[in-house]
């Protein structure tokens, strides 16, 4: 298998194209996912406080240290910064490496653009998107030019290699790029053959940011965890465009929604329990999809949105 990567500005890093997303893994189950992971080749862990796991993701990358398949410099950990830890970087980042059990990590990410009122490690870990006891989010007076610089602070501290956003908007990043001494390394954002915000993008792209697209499998896995949603709209499994390019390769329909986005030279954190997922996700690297068959793929998009804070719940408007 060969991995390919994408190189990050200003780090000079190289990022894998492919990586294993962390999020809605079993807690007891995630360190040997992890483990089996990182043995069927993945390098990059794509994960968050806000998933719950980040200490059994660490137990995962620890136990296959100890045992020679990697060391910790062939990794790539990405973490990311809770929204009540937007006035708190330092606290919120320690935080995320003490449970991994990590010296630092490849990447740490604001993982929503959206401060919340801070909630003490003492009173609850990982907060949520709620204050203890409130039903609704609530929302803290913290611009993103200060969380950007205490997340700055982090590089120059030698805690974090790369910084990045994830679910920004244009606007959002427009404005960063006009205050920061660090630019941004990488966009992390919901792109699927339903959603996929090409000239976003190209445009990020353009700036020397490197673009990962989440959810890679669409409405998958939140029609998996319930969202009504998610589960109105034809799995793209089931897509017949998609089906027929899958025939054509002889591939798997969760190849050819990988690879579209490979082909655009956009990252992937796919997410899957089984072993054999985890190598047949993997194995989107290993093909090229023709351009007749991209320009298909590229009919499909509807600007569907399934991971929304206002899908949630919340009253957070942020993609408007
Ligand atoms: P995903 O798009 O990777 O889909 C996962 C679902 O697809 C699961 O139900 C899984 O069983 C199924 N699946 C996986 N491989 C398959 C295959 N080969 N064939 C058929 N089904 C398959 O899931 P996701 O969790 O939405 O996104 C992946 C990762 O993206 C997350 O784990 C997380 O790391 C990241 N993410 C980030 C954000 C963010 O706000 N930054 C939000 C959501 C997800």
């Amino acid at each position: 298998m060969t991995i390919e990567y994408l190189t990050l500005q200003p780090s000079g890093d190289k990022m894998p194209l492919i990586g294993f997303g962390c999020a809605k893994i079993d807690i007891d189950a995630t360190p040997q996912v992890i483990y089996n992971a990182i043995k069927v080749g993945y390098r990059l862990f794509d994960g968050g406080a806000n998933y719950y796991n980040e200490k059994q993701v660490g137990e995962g990358i620890r136990m296959a240290i100890k045992d020679g398949l990697v060391t910790r410099k062939e990794v790539f950990v990405i973490s990311k910064l809770w929204c009540t830890f937007h006035g708190n970087v330092r606290e919120g980042l320690q935080k995320s490496l003490d449970d991994l059990g990590l010296d630092y990590v490849d990447m740490y990410l604001i993982h929503f653009p959206t401060a919340l009122e801070h909630v003490p490690i003492e009173t609850k870990y990982p907060p949520g998107w709620t204050q203890p006891g409130k039903t609704q989010v609530t929302r803290a007076r913290v611009p993103m030019h200060e969380t950007w610089a205490q997340m700055e602070a982090m590089v120059e501290e030698g805690l974090a290699r790369n910084i990045g956003v994830s679910n920004f908007n244009a606007q959002m990043l427009m404005d960063m790029l006009a205050y920061c001494k660090i630019p941004p390394s990488l966009l992390q954002v919901e792109l699927h053959p339903y959603l996929q915000q090409d000239t976003y993008v190209k445009w990020v792209q353009k700036q020397g940011i490197a673009v990962t697209a989440y959810s890679s499998f669409g409405p998958a896995s939140f029609a998996a965890g319930g969202q009504k949603h998610a589960k109105s709209v034809e799995s793209l499994f089931d897509n017949p465009v998609i089906k027929d390019i899958a025939a054509k390769y002889k591939r798997a329909p969760a190849q050819v929604a990988l690879r579209w986005s490979l082909e655009r030279n956009v990252g992937v954190v796919p997410k899957s329990t089984s072993v054999e997922r985890m190598k047949t996700n993997l194995d989107a690297l290993n093909w090229k999809m023709d351009d007749e068959d991209i320009q298909a793929i590229n009919q499909l998009d509807m600007g569907l949105r399934f991971n929304d804070p206002l899908i949630k719940g919340w009253d957070l408007p942020i993609f408007l």
